[in-house]
């Protein structure tokens, strides 16, 4: 089974996204293969290449062809509500990606003061300073969190070596206005059934997120054992978060 087309571009879309609305994409990261610090079971992208939390900068596009990029595509006259830094896998790895940010919210701010920034973000860099700094200039970082104990969490994302879940829950803990999304699966790895369902619950209680965002997969993935989670269930489960612990949780399916 082979997962969908990775971006050949810098800016792609405007597409239509369940939770964003009218949404331009920017992918920091190569055209040719998967780099993310993460190979999550349910990726829509085949599996990661260039599983790394270092990409080479040889083979990342620099922030000046960004910039140039980003600015020609805000020139066009199409309407957005969001720039998103989305892309070919994780967005926050590529080495200047607070100068990025940095120019990019210029560049907003000048030519689309009306549309918002967001991140799609797997959470592994929340530690560092500078991404913490970058992400406090974006209006909606929307922060991955899958699973509430590092079994459930190694599973799911097959991060690389050096990540455990702990150190993440830690730096988001320092996100002002956090918004978590989360992916949910089941099948011989779960994250809505047992105790991985409770680990989930109790972190996000305790991070106390601005939005959670819930769904599940839509498309077939490369691994054969990911079962989706029906509509009726992620209502359940947003409804759950939401009246009995106090949480604003929202869920997503495309119909
Ligand atoms: S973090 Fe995103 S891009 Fe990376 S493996 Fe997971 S789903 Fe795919």
């Amino acid at each position: 089974m082979s997962g969908i087309s990775l971006q050949s571009k810098i800016v792609y879309g405007p597409i239509f996204s369940r939770r964003l609305g009218r949404s331009l994409g920017i992918n920091l990261l190569p055209t040719k293969i998967k780099t993310c610090s993460f190979d999550c079971v349910y990726c829509q992208y085949n599996i990661t290449t260039d599983w790394t939390l270092l990409p080479d900068r040889e083979c990342l596009t620099t922030p000046d062809e960004v910039l140039s990029t980003v600015e020609k595509a805000l020139q066009k006259p199409r309407s957005m509500d969001f720039l998103t830094f989305s892309g070919n896998g994780e967005p926050t790895i590529h080495p200047d990606f607070l100068e990025i940010v940095k120019g990019v919210r210029e560049l907003l701010d000048q030519y689309r003061p009306d549309a918002n920034l967001a991140l799609l973000s797997n959470s592994t860099m929340v530690t560092s300073p500078e991404v913490q700094e970058a992400i406090r200039l974006i209006d909606a970082p929307m922060m991955k969190l899958d699973a509430g104990d590092d079994i459930t969490f190694q599973a799911i994302n097959q991060p690389v070596e050096e990540i455990h879940l702990d150190e993440i829950v830690m730096g988001l803990r320092e996100i002002p206005h956090l918004m978590i999304q989360s992916v949910l699966i089941d099948g011989k790895v779960s994250n809505v059934r047992g105790e991985a369902y409770q680990a989930w619950k109790k972190v996000l209680v305790d991070l106390h997120p601005q939005t959670i965002h819930i769904y599940s997969t839509e498309r077939p993935t490369m691994c054969a054992d990911v079962v989706r989670v029906s509509p009726p269930r992620l209502s359940e489960i947003a409804a759950e978060l939401t009246e009995k612990l106090n949480l604003k949780a929202q869920a997503f399916w495309r119909e």
